[in-house]
């Protein structure tokens, strides 16, 4: 049988114990001590890492069969008596986040009536799922200042194991579905009572911040993303970089930062607008000047014909349709490159299928599209401009 000291010491980091058992997981080695503090993963909160007699502990879980912590291990420990030590960084931010979720959770319990019904312990956040529809920013508020308030008062956190039997004894919100006889419960003062194993500080001070960062809907529930402790602190830290740095860039206070960057915004939309009514400028001048040199067919009308290297494909049908419109003109349109692009179009006076033509050039080349009588375009082909000229002039018209 294995003790689990983590239960009535979560702050012990090094310790010796006796192996009694050894087995291999997943082809790894593993351990089970006669007394462990490692933490196994269960109930949200991730396992410990450290090591034992030197050889690093990279997961720790609880055996169903018979309830054994199980110690996997990235190589053999030879020795049966062990030293073994728990990284103590990964161990404190673990106990920051959860005894934070058991904060934040019965504040919103008590702020809004809203009962936890999940919690995962991420790497980067924490989140908890909220049994409610949805929650206004008076009760998050609200929520926040009470779990904050409750860290700042630094209230004794304990735990005690309690015969299931007495469990109507006791405020809990839940009762969990576990098996044995008795239930662990972690009190804090005046303000809490949750059956949980995990580990808890044994302060609400050291918690140090419950910040909440986002509020979400998730599936008809409310879920609540934060970080607590040094996380927090990271994290603060993290969006302060940005923040002067975005503060820094646009030569303004912190505070002017939403003002000045929505400015931004509205002058790009306006000089987008301006580009845009140029651009169509431009590209009526071009068209003029290729109506200009267009030849004039045998079936009537006029023909443009002209190749480019590269050009963007949005751009070159632009081209082609203001062309056929301006000049009466059936035009052929290329841009050269990988991929090439074609574009064709001719005046509704005239006549001809611009997609008839534009599979004849697309059956040379392998390449894809389609179109209208009116207008075609395609490319999904590699073309230089000598290549795409010679397509063209293949072209029955
Ligand atoms: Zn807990």
């Amino acid at each position: 049988m294995s003790i689990r000291h983590y239960y009535n010491d979560a702050y012990t980091t090094e310790f010796e114990a006796t192996i009694i058992e050894r087995l291999t997981n997943n082809d790894a080695p593993a351990v089970v001590l006669d007394g462990s503090y490692f933490y196994p993963a269960s109930g949200g909160q991730p396992h410990d890492t450290g090591t034992i007699d030197g050889v690093n502990v990279i997961e720790v879980f609880v055996r169903e069969s018979d309830q054994a912590v199980v110690h996997v291990l990235d190589g053999e420990v030879l020795a049966d008596k062990v030293a073994a030590q728990i990284d103590w960084s990964r161990r404190l931010d673990h106990m920051q986040q959860h005894t934070g979720q058991h904060i934040l959770s019965a504040a919103f319990a008590e702020i809004a009536d809203a009962l936890t019904i999940g919690f995962h312990l991420g790497t980067d956040a924490c989140t908890i799922d909220l049994a409610i529809g949805r929650l206004d920013g008076g009760q998050i508020a609200g929520a926040a200042a009470l779990a904050n308030k409750v860290v700042w008062d630094n209230r004794p956190i304990t735990s005690k194991f309690i015969p299931k039997s007495d469990i109507s004894n006791y405020p809990l919100r839940k009762v969990p579905d576990i098996p044995g006889d008795e239930l662990r419960l972690v009190i804090i003062e005046d303000f809490d009572y949750n059956a949980c194993g995990g580990t808890h500080v044994r302060g609400s001070a050291e918690v140090g911040l419950i910040k909440i960062n986002k509020v979400e809907r998730v599936r008809g529930q409310v879920r609540v993303e934060f970080r607590c402790g040094q996380r927090a602190l990271l994290d603060y830290a993290k969006k302060e970089t940005i923040i002067n740095q975005l503060a820094s860039d646009l030569t303004c206070a912190m505070e002017d930062l939403p003002h000045n960057i929505n400015g931004l915004r509205q002058e790009l939309k306006l000089a987008n607008k301006q580009l845009k009514k140029q651009g169509n400028l431009l590209l009526q001048m071009e068209a003029e000047r290729l109506v200009e040199g267009a030849q004039q067919m045998a079936t009537g009308g006029n023909l443009v014909v002209q190749v480019y290297d590269r050009r963007d494909a949005n751009e070159l049908r632009q081209l082609a349709n203001t062309v056929a419109r301006f000049g009466e003109c059936v035009v052929i349109l290329g841009a050269a490159g990988n991929p090439a692009t074609v574009a064709l179009a001719r005046a509704r006076s005239l006549e001809g299928d611009m997609n008839t033509l534009l599979q004849q050039i697309l059956a040379q080349v392998d390449g894809t599209g389609g179109g209208s009588a009116t207008f075609a375009s395609g490319g999904g082909f590699k073309a230089t401009v000598a290549e795409l000229e010679n397509l063209f002039s293949a072209v029955a018209l």
